[in-house]
């Protein structure tokens, strides 16, 4: 028997703490009551919105919507070999826990990936990434619940579509309950130390080669020093994705400004975002009741009060001015609900 209630307020479930209330809200903690939650909100004709740590979602005042709030638990060793663990872990458990299980255990590969907010169950959908590591690169494969045709269906890394900031989870809002994820991670330790600011760090501790725990640990420690904890100043990480262009854009652009940075690879030239927001001015800036962080002009901040009206004022202000400079459209990364 589940238990739905009414008219509750969100803010405390999405880490931007955007003033919000939802129309239908259930705790989802047994993945049997899945059928039952589906058969609600089809019966009542509502939309469903699932939410895990709520740290990638812009919510608006009032969601007309069933919100299901995925609590199911659970981390499992399915298969040990001499290289990989096999390792099943349930949608509503803590990422940042599982980063720290992971090392402890000896499975590794996702030490990069430290302290993102948010759940297990989320990670595929945006395919997080810091540092130069993706999830999906550990995803063997997610077991989900597809509304559309109402079974559970086990989706292999392929059939995920993932790319950068991207699945076919994220393309495809609502459609999928992702229940549990299955890792594979090596049984070897290999820092991957690509990233300026995480070699800097690990040097100005006098480590050379760094166990798994002191990378775990350099990623945490720059991350506190740069990003602002959302407990204490509300926000939901790099507001936009980093723009990627084609050769002729960047060759101009950078005729235009020799200091901008950039990042070469097969798709492209990869831009800051956080650079063009700063060089329009924004780093630091306040729009009464929201702005721009001080340390990082990515990540775009609740300092009292502010809701949905005001964070869509700034990001649209901050999408036109990098516009008119730059003439790139930024992406934003957030989910914005509805
Ligand atoms: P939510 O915000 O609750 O949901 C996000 C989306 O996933 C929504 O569309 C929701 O419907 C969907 N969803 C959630 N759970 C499920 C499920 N079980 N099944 C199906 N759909 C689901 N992201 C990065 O990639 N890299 C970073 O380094 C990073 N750093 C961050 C730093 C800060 C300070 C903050 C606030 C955010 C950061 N983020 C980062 C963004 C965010 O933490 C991640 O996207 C995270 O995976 C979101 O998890 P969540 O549980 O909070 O998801
Ligand atoms: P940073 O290290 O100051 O780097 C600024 C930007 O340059 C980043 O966006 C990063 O792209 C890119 N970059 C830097 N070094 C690179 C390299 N060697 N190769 C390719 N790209 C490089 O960024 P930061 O703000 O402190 O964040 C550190 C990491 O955490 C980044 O990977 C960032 O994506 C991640 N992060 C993500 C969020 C989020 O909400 N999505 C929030 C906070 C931090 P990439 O972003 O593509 O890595």
């Amino acid at each position: 028997m589940i238990r739905v209630n009414k008219e509750v307020s969100l803010q405390s479930f999405n880490t931007l703490n955007l003033p919000s209330v939802a129309s239908h809200f259930i705790e989802l903690t047994d993945e049997a009551d899945i059928n039952a939650v589906v058969d609600y909100a089809s019966v009542h004709s509502l939309p469903i919105l699932w939410i895990g740590g709520g740290s990638n979602l812009v919510l608006s005042d009032r969601i007309a919507a069933l919100v299901v709030h995925i609590s199911l638990r659970g981390i499992r060793l399915i298969h040990e070999s001499k290289q990989r663990v096999l390792v099943d872990v349930m949608a509503g458990e803590n990422w940042h826990h599982f980063v720290n299980e992971s090392v402890l255990k000896g499975w590794f590969g996702i030490e990069n990936l430290a302290l993102i907010p948010g759940t297990v169950g989320a990670a595929p959908v945006q395919n997080i990434g810091a540092y130069g590591v993706e999830a999906a690169e550990f995803i063997d494969s997610v077991r989900c619940y597809d509304v559309a045709s109402r079974e559970m269906v086990e989706l292999s890394q392929q059939a995920c579509g993932f790319a950068y900031r991207d699945s076919i989870f994220k393309r495809n809002p609502g459609r999928y309950l992702i229940i549990s994820v299955r890792f594979s991670l090596n049984t070897q330790f290999m820092a991957r130390l690509g990233y300026v600011a995480l070699d800097e760090h690990l040097h100005s501790l006098g480590i050379d080669k760094p166990s798994a725990n002191d990378l775990l640990n350099a990623v945490v420690a720059v991350r506190q020093s740069k990003l602002p904890d959302p407990s204490d100043l509300p926000n939901a990480g790099s507001f936009f994705k980093n723009p990627v262009v084609d050769q002729h854009v960047f060759e101009s652009l950078k005729k235009q400004y020799p200091s901008l940075p950039y990042y070469k690879d097969l798709k492209g030239y990869k831009l800051a975002a956080g650079w063009l927001i700063d060089q329009c001015g924004w780093k630091g800036k306040r729009l009464e009741r929201v702005g721009v962080h001080a340390k990082q002009a990515l990540v775009l901040v609740n300092h009292s009060e502010g809701d949905r009206n005001d964070i869509d004022e700034l990001s649209n202000k901050i999408k036109h001015d990098v516009k008119v400079n730059f003439g790139i459209d930024l992406e934003q990364e957030p989910i914005a609900y509805p």
